[in-house]
């Protein structure tokens, strides 16, 4: 059993995630089953999901990929990464009952005749387990192969309900498309096969339980947003740091790099969530409506503010946690003289009322030095220090988002004793402390809502197509201009020194990675 698998059979599944009322009972067609995703993430989701009531019991799974596999050996296949235990009654009886929903369909994702197979076996299943027909598609391929599975879905006529009251969606993976033409083209596509109302353009980011309480948070609470602005706030950082390097996906990660793999999905997501004005109600149209007018509203990067206000970063071999790693260039399938950032911190500018003038940090970085997901919002300092010669810290609000999930909130506090020295302390709310259970899988999160219809959490067309007009250029500015002399960062550090200079040319300093 790989460490992977060992560490997820010890996961104990927190008892707080039941579901009062379990979904529509459906389908669920994963394509590219047989792939890392599928096994590591999907298949342990919703199994968290099954075991908590969240699907229906006659939910069906049926794995799709070219791969030659029986039922069986997809079931053996899947209990890799489930995890021993249930949260209430026999662990073992509870997976041996998840995988009895498991069932494995061989097909080519271009072939109009697998399709036509997939039709009938659906309809097969429908009768079987009386499914009502909902059908949920979720595309777990590399990217390249998602327009062949949409044309043929279509063509097969399956992507549209069949009976009135079912429902067919759509869960489409990240990447979603390679630079903003190709975002546009997939959109085209997937809009002339199914309507926006039926596609769920996943970012996993966004179902991790802090990046949702974030909303919580700002909207739920009196006392914080009055002081979201530019009058109270000084500077906002966005960090997404990775102590890991490439791993096995050097082949993906040589045509992507950190900007598109992160900036443009995860951290984008991010700026969008903390900068975003208070919607009018929960519902997606209102939340995803407020998150596109921030995109919209980021100044765009010119070629002259690309070399200015945004920094590109690679990794030499170096030292994580103890242990000596290679380079990004000596990793397994990665080219030896490969311009491939794997590090980029940037500076953007938010153009409305609520930001104008608040600077937004962000990075993001493999084999940093300590993996760290967090939003950090420094204050401005108090206008008038009446304790002569103490200085004191601003205040920082830091959402924690990875590893431990949890905000915390610092400030000046007197130190005990004779004389007045001002000390940081921070008010600390850590979400196992408060609730005692970790957070779910956030892809569990996001495929219960997905098969619930709820698509606050995922992205809309013009939101992904945003945030690639904005990415763009910084691709194109890269594109006609040489890369800095890489690797220009050990693994194990926290960056290239010009990240550094970014932020203190303007008075400031990165938060130290935690
Ligand atoms: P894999 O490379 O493992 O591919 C999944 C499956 O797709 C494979 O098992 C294979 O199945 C099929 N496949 C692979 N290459 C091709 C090809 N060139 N042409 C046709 N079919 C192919 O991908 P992952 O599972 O890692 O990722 C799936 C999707 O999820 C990708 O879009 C990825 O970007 C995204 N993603 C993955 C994450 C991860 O941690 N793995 C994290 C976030 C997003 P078969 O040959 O049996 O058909």
């Amino acid at each position: 059993m790989s460490s992977r698998a060992a560490i997820a059979h010890e996961a104990v599944y927190p008892d707080n995630y039941f579901c009062e009322v379990p979904s529509d009972p459906c389908a669920i067609v994963m394509f590219g089953a047989s792939g890392d995703l599928a096994r590591r993430k999907l298949l342990p989701a919703l199994y968290d999901l099954a075991v908590h009531s969240c699907l229906a019991p006659r939910f069906r799974l049926l794995g799709f990929a070219r791969t030659e596999m029986s039922n069986e050996a997809f079931q053996k296949q899947a209990t890799e990464f489930l995890p021993d235990k249930a949260p209430s009654g026999d662990g073992k009886a509870a997976r041996q009952d998840f995988l009895q929903h498991l069932q494995y369909f061989t097909g080519n994702y271009d072939d109009g005749e697998s399709y036509r197979r997939l039709a009938k076996r659906l309809e097969a299943l429908d009768r079987e387990a009386e499914l009502g027909g909902n059908r949920l598609f979720y595309l777990a391929t590399p990217p390249a192969v998602y327009p062949r599975i949409v044309e043929q879905l279509g063509r097969a006529g399956l992507a549209k309900p069949k009976n009135d009251g079912s429902w067919v969606r759509i869960i489409v993976e990240k990447p979603f498309g390679h630079d903003g033409a190709s975002a546009r083209a997939l959109n085209a596509q997937l809009l002339s096969v199914f309507d926006e109302s039926q596609i769920f353009r996943i970012d996993h980011y966004l179902g991790k339980e802090t990046v949702q309480n974030l909303l919580v948070f700002r909207f739920g609470n009196g006392i914080f947003e009055p002081l979201w602005s530019r009058n109270y706030v000084d500077s906002v950082q966005i960090t997404a740091a990775e102590s890991l390097g490439v791993e096995r996906r050097a082949a993906f990660y040589e045509s992507a790099g950190a900007l598109r793999d992160m900036v443009q999905s995860h951290v984008l997501q991010l700026t969008s969530l903390v900068a975003m004005e208070t919607p009018a109600n929960f519902d997606a149209t209102a939340v995803r409506n407020e998150k596109i007018k921030v995109l919209q509203s980021i100044r765009p990067l010119d070629r002259n503010s690309v070399h200015k206000h945004v920094v590109r970063g690679q990794y030499g071999p170096g030292c994580v946690n103890g242990e000596d790693v290679p380079g990004y260039r000596d990793e397994p399938g990665v080219n030896r003289n490969s311009s491939t950032e794997t590090f980029v911190a940037l500076k953007l500018q938010i153009d409305n009322w609520r930001w104008s003038g608040v600077p937004f940090y962000l990075r993001t970085g493999k084999r940093l030095a300590h993996p760290a997901a967090e939003i950090a919002i420094s204050f401005k300092s108090a206008p008038h220090m009446v304790f002569q010669g103490e200085a004191v810290e601003p205040n920082s609000l830091v959402l924690n988002i990875q590893p431990q999930e949890g905000i915390s909130l610092s400030f000046g506090a007197k130190t005990p004793g004779t004389k007045l020295h001002i000390s940081p302390v921070a008010m600390d709310f850590y979400y196992r402390r408060a609730f005692g259970a970790g957070s779910r899988e956030a892809y569990a999160t996001l495929i219960n809502d997905c098969v619930r219809g709820d698509a606050t959490l995922f992205d809309r067309a013009d939101s992904v197509e945003a945030a690639w007009a904005l990415v763009d250029p910084i691709l194109d500015a890269w594109r006609s201009s040489p890369p800095p002399a890489f690797p220009n960062y050990p693994a194990g550090s926290e960056g290239p020194d010009a990240a550094f200079q970014l932020v203190e040319a303007e008075g400031r300093h990165w938060r130290p990675l935690p």
